[in-house]
């Protein structure tokens, strides 16, 4: 058999170093060199932003009584670019707690800017693959590219992979999917149209209420009137038209249309692709995943040129680059978030982070979607912190919670609060060259404080 061999070359040591370049992991990264930690941010693509680069809203910032959330970073970035046109104003909503629509080519720059403002040492192209330990600790980090593996030492590590690269490398203990069965929720290839008549849509909705996304404590004159002053708002339903779409023949895999509307731009993003068993660790699996989400597309365009009154000349604006995974592993950590907890509003004392978005699960069956609205709760610093490995933090999607708790604590506002808590955990522990457990909690909920973060 030939060998192919790889050359390993050190490529620098840092105190905090950020695997994962999503909206978490900007968080995290910036968040550790503002505490003065020097800091490498690590990411697999050629951009910053991950899944939020096909997602043009961001939900959650307030829970469903309209009580802010999320502050810090997060509020930081959508503040900048509001500044810049890059985002709408926050519009409240009782379901999802708020939505802020976002222009996605303004985020991918301002991404790109903040790192760099912020002197964090970052490396694109790249793929953590391996890591360094000492003992239980993790020590370096090893990313692939073209020219081989480069190790990059560092005294704290935060995962931020959305599925927990740097936890499995390191020997942790990762679950998949749901508790009874490891299924996971439905992928989506996301879209959006362009062209969309909104006026027409409202007489729609006029004409059949019951085509409107449920929009709980609000009548549907007030609905009618927001719907048509706000920029931004999560559309839904179009449940008669689906029904009789289907009565005539087509086959569509959601019994609603779930998306986010635009109306002053005439456009619509949707997640209304449905893609079961999507394995985020086996590129074949994925590779069916890719052909299944964007299979489906031209059947939802062709339903709304023929069923939806406003869309009969809509066009596609844009596709995503690639297929969007809700759900992939749990990391097994100290604590395990749960439903219980997030509908008991439980306040725990070593809280580093707030959520209150609703019980979003998109379900691996045809059950219908889950709308649990949990009220305002906390997520302890335990879930950001691998059982058993040492000089690791998670953060995002793969924290240690259940298949249910991740459902709410997913969205990106909530992320990027997870990943300025794991951020700033790493840059004090690098500072005292402690292990991250070891980071005094209530040291860490005032700097957390002091950067403007929600607890
Ligand atoms: C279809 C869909 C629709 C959604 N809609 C909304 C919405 O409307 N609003 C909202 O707020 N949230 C929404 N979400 C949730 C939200 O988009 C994601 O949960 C959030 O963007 C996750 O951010 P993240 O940084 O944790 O992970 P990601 O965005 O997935 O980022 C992880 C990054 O890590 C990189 N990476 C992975 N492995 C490695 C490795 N080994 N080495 C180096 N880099 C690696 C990836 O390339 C990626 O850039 C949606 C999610 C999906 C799937």
């Amino acid at each position: 058999m030939p060998q192919r061999c790889f050359d390993v070359h050190a490529d620098g040591d840092y105190d905090v170093m950020v695997v994962g370049g999503g909206t978490t992991g900007i968080a995290a990264a910036l968040a550790a060199a503002r505490e003065g930690a020097r800091t490498a941010l690590v990411e697999a693509l050629g951009f910053l932003g991950g899944n939020s680069a096909a997602v043009p809203a961001w939900l959650g910032f307030h829970d469903g009584v309209g009580e802010r959330v999320v502050g810090g970073i997060a509020q930081e970035i959508v503040e900048r670019l509001q500044r810049r046109k890059g985002a709408t104003p926050v519009y409240t909503d009782p379901i999802c707690g708020s939505v802020v629509g976002i222009d996605l080519s303004a985020w991918k720059l301002l991404a790109l800017e903040a790192v760099r403002e912020a002197g964090v040492d970052t490396l694109l192209h790249s793929r953590a693959v391996a890591v360094d330990l000492k003992g239980p600790a993790v020590c370096a980090v090893l990313c692939m590219d073209r020219a081989g593996l480069r190790r990059l030492g560092a005294r704290a590590v935060v995962d931020c992979t959305d599925a927990g690269d740097v936890v499995r490398a390191a020997g942790g203990r990762l679950r998949r999917g749901r508790e009874s069965d490891g299924l996971m929720q439905v992928a989506s290839w996301t879209f959006a149209v362009e062209g969309v008549n909104f006026p027409a849509l409202f007489d729609h909705y006029r004409r059949v209420p019951g085509d409107i996304r449920p929009f709980p404590g609000v009548d549907g004159g007030e609905r009618l009137r927001r719907m048509a002053s706000d920029e931004v708002f999560v559309i839904g339903s179009f449940r008669s038209l689906i029904a009789r779409a289907r009565r005539e023949g087509m086959s569509l895999p959601r019994d609603i249309f779930p998306g986010v509307a635009f109306p002053r731009l005439g456009r619509v993003f949707s997640v209304a692709t449905r893609v079961e068993e999507a394995d985020p660790l086996d590129a074949r699996s994925l590779t069916r995943a890719e052909f299944a989400g964007a299979g489906q597309v031209p059947l939802w365009l062709d339903f709304l040129r023929r069923y939806v009154p406003g869309f009969q000349d809509c066009r596609l604006a844009w596709t995503p680059h690639q297929i969007g995974l809700r759900e992939t592993c749990h990391t097994e950590g100290d604590y395990t978030l749960t439903a219980d907890d997030l509908m008991a509003g439980r306040q725990f004392d070593d809280a580093i982070a707030r959520g209150g978005y609703h019980m979003d699960v998109h379900p691996p069956d045809h059950a219908g979607l889950d709308t649990r609205r949990p009220p305002a709760y906390t997520i302890p610093y335990r879930c950001l912190l691998p059982r058993g490995i040492q000089g690791l933090l998670v953060a995002g999607r793969c924290i240690s919670a259940t298949h249910e708790a991740m459902a709410s604590t997913r969205v990106i506002p909530i992320g990027m609060a997870l990943g300025q808590a794991a951020g700033v955990a790493a840059a004090l522990a690098a500072r005292s060259g402690v292990e991250p457990r070891a980071v005094p909690v209530a040291l860490l909920q005032a700097r957390l404080r002091e950067a403007d973060a929600l607890l």
